[in-house]
């Protein structure tokens, strides 16, 4: 709830439907191939002689039993993360804390999206206001999701966010989700991709998960994540989905840039995807 702006109608260009998020699959691997250089528990122990030690021809010790195979690395789960260009950020400004993160924070934006298809229009909306009202550096939070579960590059993680509300979210890894969650429905779509977004910044910060709070937690001058918004945080379903996530092997985003991000955001914007 760090956000006044207004909305605006997208331009719904017709535009050809393009599938373009198929790229996932290699890029988190390498990320997850160092897991199989660990050894097992007890490798390496009882395989050399001491040269001192007294011996005997009859007491040969007995030999360890089998080291048990490792089990092989999981493989990640990947998702798209739509670059800052590709909706249209403005360059971030200089200057900006470094982050040393370890919570993570959902947020609403309290603006109402209404169409799905307005979604990118209301990130630069936000940063706009963000960069010129506020003065900040960016727009206020890390990653964006929107009703259909995109994600979208926000403010760089490893800097702190801004907030216009009392707490100092100096630590906090913030995601907003894109809507204001006092009049609208969260979508399933929308809560798997905040969970992915978290379960990612588990994954690369490690930040544990039961870190997880709503705005609203923080600060007791906003209603922000907004009662819909917040109900799956205090039921705890929110974390659950994150922790399923991460339960099945590392999360990584694989960003989306260049004509591709371009693509898949006017095809979101012609609400075509
Ligand atoms: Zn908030």
């Amino acid at each position: 709830m760090d956000s006044s702006s207004t909305g605006r109608p997208a331009t719904p260009d017709a535009l050809t439907r393009r599938r373009l998020l198929r790229i996932a699959g290699t890029a988190g691997l390498a990320a997850a191939a160092g897991v199989a250089c660990q050894a097992p528990a007890g490798y390496g122990k009882n395989t050399t002689t001491n040269p001192t030690a007294p011996t005997s021809a009859t007491a040969a010790p007995a030999a360890p039993p089998p080291s048990p195979a490792p089990a092989p690395p999981l493989p990640p789960t990947t998702h798209p993360l739509l670059c800052r260009d590709a909706w249209g950020a403005n360059p971030p400004q200089p200057g900006g804390k470094p982050n040393p993160l370890s919570r993570m924070t959902i947020h609403h934006t309290a603006v109402t999206l209404g169409d799905n298809s307005n979604a990118p229009a209301r990130l630069r909306q936000h940063q706009q206001y963000h960069q010129g009202s506020q003065g900040w550096i960016d727009i206020a939070y890390h990653v964006s999701v929107d009703r259909d579960g995109n994600l979208y590059e926000l403010r760089d993680p490893n800097i702190v966010g801004d907030t216009a509300t009392s707490y100092d979210p100096t630590g906090h890894f913030l995601v907003v989700c894109e809507g204001n969650f006092d009049e609208e429905e969260v979508t399933e779509a929308q809560l798997d991709g905040a969970a992915l977004a978290f379960a990612w910044a588990a994954t690369r910060f490690g930040i544990p998960t039961d870190t997880l709070t709503g705005h609203r937690d923080q600060s007791g001058d906003t209603a922000c994540p907004g009662t819909n918004l917040y109900s799956h945080v205090t039921s705890g379903d929110l974390k659950r989905r994150i922790d399923a996530l991460l339960a099945q092997g590392p999360v990584e985003l694989v960003s989306v840039c260049g004509p591709e991000g371009t693509q898949t955001v006017a095809d979101i914007e012609a609400g075509i995807r």
